[in-house]
């Protein structure tokens, strides 16, 4: 029998990197929290071996076809579900406390916003919900009660240091950026990267998509919109700098001047650790700061013209409405091209930009036209820049 303070949590995305690490926390932490659902696309195999390990009442394939093909082992079967509503469906399992979002992509806003209309715990690590659907996600959480926790480190740390005055008493965010795998490259350098060379992150370990995101940048871009709606503040007041070391993993400035951060190694685990336990605190399978060696801190302006991408998220931030599900979809189908070898990778921010200069702009656009945009941007930037 759980114990009456263990949590039953669905871990959504469960084979990528942020869902195995959530699931390291789970193992780590003696039983206070407990795998209620899992969920994967592909790699099925490790689906099954996290679903044997952990027993949830719920596992689901979200790509049907490959699920129903799938050789289940005979005492997980009737436990499976499968596509995209299997995973609606199972978000809103009275059973479930807290869903960890950790689908890669809008793959993942469907599911997140089932779990917000269900009035979950939502540990969040799919910033695109955010980025599509900002203003519609924060409305819905209100209404449902849902908790927003971030599990993006960066939030995670402003959702912490903020805590130390009141909303009204926020002067700026400082988002900090590692800079990824080119920041000291030159502009010509970075246009030819290859798709090896933007998968070598210096300082995380990360799925292709974010690790690409944050070469180009555009994780940060993505990252001013996701804070602009989770702390509800103007594009003016969120700023990026460029931190190295990522140990410092964000900062808020209050009116008085004064400047609160959040410092820990870089270790998904400690804000998937976080959004899980907040309020409480508990110990887990982190790691530590080593400050019996010396070690340094360093801060710099990040480079907008090196990274373009920059400026699309402050734009994004301060239009709002249909930008976001804009930009991100553009970007999702560049970043597989960069990958597939179609577009070159100083093409990303440039494919983006044209495809949001070109939509249909609405200030306080529905679902439904979220779902459309995003089909569109998909399908310009499929076609953008072909001989
Ligand atoms: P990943 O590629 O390692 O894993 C993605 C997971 O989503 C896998 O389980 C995969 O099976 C599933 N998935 C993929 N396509 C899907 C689809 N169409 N439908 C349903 N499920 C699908 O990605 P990741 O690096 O773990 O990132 C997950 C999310 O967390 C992203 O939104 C990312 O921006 C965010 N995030 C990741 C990190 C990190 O350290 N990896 C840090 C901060 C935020
Ligand atoms: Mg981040």
């Amino acid at each position: 029998m759980d114990s009456p303070s263990c949590r039953h949590v669905a871990v959504f995305g469960s084979t990528g990197s942020i869902g195995r690490n959530a699931l390291e926390v789970i193992r780590g932490t003696g039983g206070r929290f407990a795998v209620a659902a899992l969920s994967a696309h592909a790699n099925l195999e490790l689906l099954a071996r996290q679903a044997l390990e952990f027993r949830p009442r719920w596992i689901v394939a979200t790509d049907a076809e490959a699920g129903r093909a799938f050789p289940w082992p005979a005492e997980l079967r009737d436990r499976v579900r499968f596509g995209p509503d299997g995973l609606d469906r199972t978000a809103a399992e009275a059973e479930i406390d807290i869903v960890v979002a950790a689908i890669v992509g809008s793959a993942g806003l469907s599911s997140t916003l089932a779990a917000i209309d269900a009035g979950k715990r939502i540990a969040l690590a799919n910033k695109e919900t955010l980025v599509v659907a900002g203003g519609l996600a924060i409305e819905r959480a209100r209404a449902s009660g849902a908790e927003i926790v971030p599990v993006d480190s960066e939030h995670s740390a402003v959702f912490q240091a903020i805590r130390a005055g009141r909303p009204s008493e926020v002067a700026r965010v400082l988002l900090t950026a590692s800079g990824g795998p080119f920041r000291d490259w030159p502009s010509e350098r970075i246009a030819r990267a290859t798709p090896a060379e933007a998968l070598a992150h210096p300082n995380w370990s990360m799925g292709r998509k974010i690790t690409v995101d944050s070469a180009t940048m555009m994780n940060k871009a993505l990252e001013v919109i996701e804070a602009r709606w989770l702390f509800d503040l103007p594009a003016e007041r969120l700023e990026v700098v460029v931190h190295r070391q990522s140990i410092v993993h964000s900062m808020v400035e209050f009116v008085d001047g004064s400047v609160v951060a959040q410092l820990g190694p870089p270790d998904m685990r400690l804000p998937i650790l976080y959004a899980l336990a907040f309020p409480e605190r508990l110990a887990g399978p982190t790691l530590r700061l080593d400050i019996t060696k010396p070690f340094t801190l360093d801060f710099e302006p990040p480079d907008p013209e090196r990274f373009p991408a920059l400026a699309l998220g402050a734009e994004v931030a301060r239009r709002g409405g249909t930008t976001g599900a804009v930009l991100n979809a553009a970007n999702e189908v560049a970043v597989e091209r960069f990958l597939e070898g179609s577009l070159p990778f100083g093409r990303i921010a440039a494919g983006c930009r044209a495809v949001l200069d070109r939509h249909d702009y609405e200030s306080d656009p529905s679902l439904e036209t979220l779902l459309r945009l995003d089909r569109w941007a998909r399908k310009e930037m499929q076609q953008w820049n072909r001989s």
